[in-house]
């Protein structure tokens, strides 16, 4: 999916051969032509419908959940309106290679375009759930020169890289409890609230003010799990609510 901010903001080094001179709405149109084709040679049934579906799909520059395309069709094209049908559709598509279905992690599956010869990795944010692409030539090559290292033949790949986005990184509080922290985030405690007792405590774990820490594990279920220092430590929820921690501290401190 190849929002216009997205590419507008890429470099020009960034772009492909393959998309300069083509414009998204040059390229939807062709999409559709090819698409009737392939349809038609399948004998494939309802296909005037099937192509008013693919032209709402591709009106949209966004990861589409079926759930997202239902709530699209109903304000568009409400006699359209049929789960089953649209899911047959979709399929479809990722068969014949106009669309591409997603599986991020925790989140439910997503359709985009899929044109050819254009290729992008997604960032996720596990908070909001937004995802962003990116492309970049230079890890593209990157990624090429290290699989000849290894004399290994890369066929295709995916990178997601999750973490918060801008927007929910700006809304956070510079310092928040140790409860509320991200999976995979590296903190550094700020403060410790309680008294004596408590610091006496976390000191003993080894987790005084100005230590960092990863974030190894913090689900609704389970124990907060915490390293520092190469060490694992299960953190209790009463005790991760006094340990005020703020984003930052980089691997090698650990
Ligand atoms: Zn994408
Ligand atoms: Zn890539
Ligand atoms: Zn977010």
């Amino acid at each position: 999916m190849f929002g216009f901010s997205f590419w507008a903001a890429k470099s020009k080094a960034d772009k492909s051969p393959v998309q300069k001179g083509v414009d998204p709405q040059t390229q939807h149109q062709q999409e559709r032509e090819q698409f009737q084709e392939v349809l038609q040679s399948y004998n494939a049934s309802r296909i005037e419908e099937r192509l008013k579906v693919l032209d709402i799909f591709l009106s949209v520059e966004e990861h589409l959940t079926l759930s997202g395309l239902e709530g699209i069709i109903r304000e568009k094209k409400p006699e359209l309106l049929d789960r089953e049908f649209l899911k047959e559709t979709m399929e479809m598509f990722c068969q014949f290679g106009f669309a591409q279905k997603q599986l991020f992690e925790t989140q439910e599956p997503v359709y985009e375009h899929h044109h050819l010869g254009m290729h992008h990795d997604h960032f996720i944010c596990t908070r909001c759930g937004k995802i962003q692409e990116f492309a970049n030539q230079h890890l593209e090559r990157l990624q090429h020169e290290i699989a000849r290292q290894f004399q290994f033949h890369p066929l295709q790949h995916k990178m997601e890289i999750y973490g918060l986005c801008a927007s929910c990184m700006a809304q956070r509080e510079p310092a928040l409890s140790l409860q509320y922290a991200a999976n995979g985030e590296q903190v550094r405690i700020v403060t410790i609230l309680g008294g004596r007792e408590v610091q006496t405590r976390l000191n003993d774990m080894g987790l005084a003010v100005g230590a960092c820490l990863e974030i190894v594990s913090n689900h609704s279920s389970g124990p907060l799990i915490v390293a520092s220092k190469g060490t694992r430590l299960a953190v209790n929820a009463g005790l991760a609510k006094k340990i005020m921690v703020a984003h930052a501290c980089r691997h090698d401190d650990l």
